[in-house]
């Protein structure tokens, strides 16, 4: 379960990059094929097991890998389609996404402690 507002607003982003990507790709007609559709659902799993929470940078600048390599290369490939446009139709949603980003980052992982 995603609690934390920060982890919210993260799954909706990340959901909002998913759609983008598949729609383009693989799906035109608006839903999920089953192979975003698993990828969606491995982010959000991640996301609700993340150790910063409340603190959490955005997942690219995040020092901790926690997808597993499959997923990574997936998640990755969307982003690198989606990130882009994403600046064009939801600038807001951007803009804010890049300030999470920027969130002064945990020196060490909670995980460790
Ligand atoms: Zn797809």
């Amino acid at each position: 379960m995603l609690t934390k507002k920060r982890m919210q607003r993260e799954a909706a982003v990340v959901e909002m990059m998913i759609g983008k990507y598949c729609r383009a790709q693989h799906h035109p007609e608006g839903k999920l094929c089953p192979e975003c559709g698993e990828l969606l659902d491995y982010t959000r799993k991640r996301l609700a097991k993340c150790p910063w929470q409340e603190n959490k940078t955005s997942c690219g600048r995040c020092p901790v890998h926690c997808y597993k390599p499959e997923m990574r290369r997936r998640i990755r490939q969307v982003m690198r389609y989606a990130g882009p446009r994403m600046l064009l139709t939801n600038p807001i949603v951007s803009a804010r996404h890049f300030l999470d980003g920027r969130r002064k980052k945990p020196l060490a992982c909670p995980r460790n402690k």
